[in-house]
């Protein structure tokens, strides 16, 4: 029997042909706090997050691996922008 379990949180749209690549880099190891504003479905394994820090906003993608989480950024953006880069992101036009 199957068991249905609705998910709460949005899936990323597949990619459309035609997307931009993001450039992802190794997490800034700075001390600020990050809040996490919006997030993907957690079904899969690999999320994606909006975050707000310092005044700043970025996407994070963690890649869930068989024993460890693998976890890349973007560069850092303002609100407005991080927010229009996380609706593309939604939609399958950049990843
Ligand atoms: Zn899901």
């Amino acid at each position: 029997m199957e068991i249905f379990t609705g998910c709460m949180s949005p899936h990323v749209a597949p990619l459309r042909t035609d997307h931009m690549r993001l450039v992802w880099q190794d997490p800034l190891r700075a001390q600020e706090r990050v809040r996490v504003i919006a997030w993907t479905c957690d079904c899969k394994a690999t999320t994606y997050e909006l975050c707000h820090a310092g005044g700043v906003a970025f996407v994070r993608r963690t890649v869930q691996l068989d024993r460890s989480v693998e976890t890349h950024e973007t560069f850092r953006w303002s609100f407005r922008r991080a927010e229009s880069v996380w609706a593309s992101l939604l939609g399958g036009e950049v990843r």
